[in-house]
């Protein structure tokens, strides 16, 4: 039998331990949680190199810690900053700007690249990784929303094998791990916990806050992913991402709501089977899962006890309340620019959202008149997707 064990058939061999790691958004939430994993198992990991965006501080403290031999941050103040936190004995090289994610993402070095970087700016770095070749742990699902035919090509043509570290994504990978596409997959079901306004109507979901929006039930992540699980768009940006990387349908992937965050996803096969995947909602299991692959390692998390937990309940997803989830279905089908108009209107609202500018219903609102305005072109090359990923950003934030 063949076995299922990547989006795509390899040719790349999975690298040996200990493995040189570049990891990029090494400043956020997913890094965090990567840099734990790689503290607990040293002799598994050395890290090549560590990419923030604009915090200097905190990619200073890390570094000191990991003393990689690159580092990269976005802006030169950031930079001058880092450089300014470092002691006399250590003097990484410095990269700075977009084309540094780039570089980093491709060192020849590097044989695991965790790509963590926030929004549409993880794609460039992601597509180099995918075509030089690399071992790819994703986490930035924008890059394959963006441009997932033409990462799914590059991988294809260079060997580049994808580790999938979105927990829904990585369930369902573990879901189906000894099958192959011929074996009968009938569905792909995800998990959405519903956010923190699960079962509210939009007379209430006019008025949240942004404190409001940001306060997850279950899990502790970056600002932009917080505000997309309230709105549901986590979810919608998801089903593109699952299709992408298991080459299914849309038709085929369907989101149920489970507010307990316990079942991560699962996989239905055409006999009736459905294979779930379960443990506690922590980033570091599917991070460790996709950084050891296909060794499991013992993790300092809180073990999931099934009689303690006592209740898993599953409900419908509320459309009407939450257009978002909707929005990314319909993108998705228009064809292959529609999502990136859909990510770049979503990304524009969202950091509106933030800045408290708009209001909540405003998201939807603004992605959905986006859409509406967007006429299909070809979306082929990165750079036409990027040029129009900036236009969009200009009408949307013209609009506001
Ligand atoms: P955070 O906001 O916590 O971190 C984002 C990281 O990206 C930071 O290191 C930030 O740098 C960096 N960054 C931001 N903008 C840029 C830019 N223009 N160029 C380069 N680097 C940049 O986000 P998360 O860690 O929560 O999420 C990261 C990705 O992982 C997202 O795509 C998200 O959807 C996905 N993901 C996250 C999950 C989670 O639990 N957090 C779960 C599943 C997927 P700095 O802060 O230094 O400016
Ligand atoms: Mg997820």
């Amino acid at each position: 039998m063949k076995t299922y064990i990547s989006p795509w058939p390899q040719t790349a061999a999975l690298p040996p331990f200990p493995r040189t790691v570049s990891v990029l958004g090494a400043t956020g939430s997913i890094g965090a949680s990567a840099l734990k994993v790689m503290a607990r198992h040293k002799d598994k990991f050395t890290v090549t190199a560590l990419a923030g965006g604009r915090n200097a501080k905190r990619l200073a403290k890390l570094a000191v810690e990991f003393r990689p031999e690159f580092t990269a941050l976005l802006t030169d103040e950031a930079a001058r900053e880092f450089k300014s936190l470092l002691p006399s004995d250590y003097s990484p090289k410095i990269l700075v700007g977009p084309e540094a994610y780039v570089t980093l993402a491709t060192l020849p070095q590097a044989d695991l690249i965790l790509s963590s970087i926030v929004g549409a700016a993880g794609f460039p770095p992601t597509l180099a990784a995918a075509r030089a070749g690399k071992v790819i742990a994703l986490a930035n699902k924008e890059s394959l929303v963006l441009g997932g035919h033409i990462i799914r090509k590059a991988c294809h043509e260079s060997g580049a094998v994808i580790l999938p570290v979105d927990s829904e994504h990585n369930a369902l990978f573990q879901g189906l791990l000894g099958h192959s596409s011929e074996d009968g997959l009938h569905k792909l079901i995800l998990t959405a916990s519903g956010g923190p306004f699960r079962g509210r109507n939009r007379a209430f979901l006019k008025t949240v806050t942004r404190d409001q929006a940001l306060a997850h039930p279950n899990w502790s992540m970056g600002a932009k992913i917080s505000i997309d699980s309230a709105s549901l768009m986590n979810k919608g940006l998801e089903v593109i991402e699952a299709c992408h990387l298991y080459g299914v349908s849309v038709d085929q992937v369907d989101v149920v709501v489970h507010p307990q965050s316990i079942v991560h996803s699962l996989v239905e096969f055409a006999d009736g089977s459905q294979i779930a995947h379960l443990g506690q909602p922590d980033m570091q299991i599917p991070i460790a899962h996709c950084m050891c692959f296909p060794e499991r390692v013992t993790l300092d998390v809180k073990r999931l006890n099934l009689a303690e937990v006592a209740t898993l309940t599953f409900e419908k997803p509320d459309k009407s309340a939450f257009p978002c989830l909707r929005l990314a279905f319909e993108a998705f089908q228009a064809g292959p620019s529609h999502p990136t108009v859909l990510n770049a209107a979503n990304e524009v609202a969202v950091d509106l959202f933030l800045k408290e500018r708009i209001h909540f219903l405003d998201i939807p609102a603004m992605i959905e008149r986006a859409l509406s305005d967007h006429a299909p072109i070809p979306v082929d090359t990165p750079e036409a997707i990027l040029d129009l990923d900036r236009e969009v950003r200009a009408q949307v934030r013209g609009r506001a």
